[in-house]
C-alpha cells in the first residue's frame, strides 16, 4: 500500500503570503484559513513507511516535518532522517527552496529531476555542495524503481513534469501534477488509468491574479491552466476515485470556506487539498 500526505497545499507564496491583503490573506491572518507552500510526502508498506520521498521541497519544508511525525527523525541516533530524498516537477523557487533547507545532512541528498530543471538549478547545486552537496537522478518516462513496492516515471508537461506512481503490489496508480499550463495527450491518458489524481489547483480564473495586482500576467501566462475554463471538465470526466485540486494560490476563492466555486468543485466530485491530508492507494 502506498501512503501519499499532503505536506504543504498552496501555490508559491503561501496563505498568507507575506505582501499580501487580498481576502483569503486577511482571512488567514484572522486565523480562519491556513495553508503552507505545496509538497507531498509518499512512502509504502513494503519497508512499513520507513522511507519518505518528497515531491517538491517547498521553503515551508521544516516547519511541514514539524507537523508531520512520520518525517521526523527517530531517537535511535542522534542525526537521522526517514526523507529518503526529493523529486522535482520543475526549478520554480517555491518547489526547490527547501533543498537548501535540508543542507545539515551528512551525504548527499537524492534528488531526481529533468536535466533542464538540474541546470536551472545551478546555482542552488553551487551552495549545497559546501555542505551535503546533491546526487542528482535521472528521471524517465518509464516506469523505475523508488523504493519498496513504488515505481514511477514522469509525464513531460510544458515547463514542468507529472509524476505517476505505482503501487506495484496492487497495481493501482496516482498522479501528481500541481504545474499544468496544457492538457496534454499523455497526460490525458495517465489520469484515465489513475485511481488518484492530485492537480494544479493554482488559479481559479484566468485574470484572478490581476484582481489583486494591475498588470499580473495570466494563469496560462503564468504556465497554470486555470480551474474554469481549463481543468474542471477534465477532472469532472476523470474516471479517479478521488481527484484533489492542490497547489491553490492565495488568490483563489476555493480557499474561502462556504463559497460558491467550493459547492461547485463538490458537485463535480472534486476535492481541495489541505495541510495534513492523508490519502491511500
Ligand atoms: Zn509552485
Ligand atoms: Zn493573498
Amino acid at each position: 500500500m502506498i501512503r501519499i500526505n499532503i505536506l504543504g497545499s498552496a501555490a508559491g507564496g503561501g496563505l498568507p503570503q507575506w505582501n499580501c491583503a487580498c481576502v483569503n490573506c486577511v482571512a488567514a491572518r484572522a486565523g480562519k484559513i491556513e495553508q503552507t507552500q505545496s509538497g507531498i510526502a509518499i512512502s509504502s508498506d513494503s519497508d512499513d513507511f520507513q522511507n519518505w520521498w518528497l515531491i517538491n521541497a517547498s521553503p515551508d519544508l521544516p516547519r511541514q516535518i514539524e507537523s508531520t511525525t512520520r518525517l521526523q527523525p527517530r531517537y535511535n541516533a542522534s542525526r537521522n532522517t526517514p526523507i529518503a530524498g526529493v523529486l522535482l516537477t520543475n526549478s520554480d523557487i517555491d518547489h526547490a527552496l527547501g533543498l537548501l533547507l535540508l543542507r545539515q545532512q551528512e551525504k548527499p541528498l537524492v534528488v531526481y529531476s529533468t536535466g533542464e530543471t538540474r541546470a536551472a538549478l545551478a546555482w542552488l547545486d553551487h551552495t549545497l555542495a559546501r555542505f551535503c552537496g546533491i546526487e542528482w537522478r535521472k528521471i524517465s518516462s518509464d516506469f523505475q524503481r523508488l523504493n519498496g513496492c513504488i515505481e514511477f516515471r514522469a509525464i513531460d508537461l510544458p515547463h514542468s513534469v507529472a509524476f505517476q506512481f505505482l503501487d506495484e503490489a496492487s497495481g493501482r496508480l496516482a498522479l501528481v501534477a500541481p504545474a499544468v499550463r496544457k492538457l496534454t495527450r499523455e497526460l490525458s491518458e495517465a489520469s484515465a488509468n489513475s485511481d488518484v489524481i492530485l492537480f494544479d489547483g493554482t488559479f481559479w480564473s484566468e485574470d484572478e491574479l490581476a484582481a489583486v495586482r494591475p498588470g499580473a500576467r495570466s494563469a496560462r501566462e503564468m504556465h497554470h491552466l486555470p480551474i474554469r475554463g481549463g481543468s474542471l471538465d477534465f477532472l469532472r470526466l476523470s474516471p479517479a476515485r478521488r481527484k484533489i485540486y492542490t497547489h491553490i494560490n492565495n488568490t483563489n476563492p476555493i480557499l474561502m470556506p462556504g463559497c460558491s466555486e467550493r459547492a461547485e468543485l463538490e458537485q463535480a466530485g472534486i476535492e481541495i487539498a489541505r495541510d495534513g491530508l492523508e490519502i491511500e492507494l
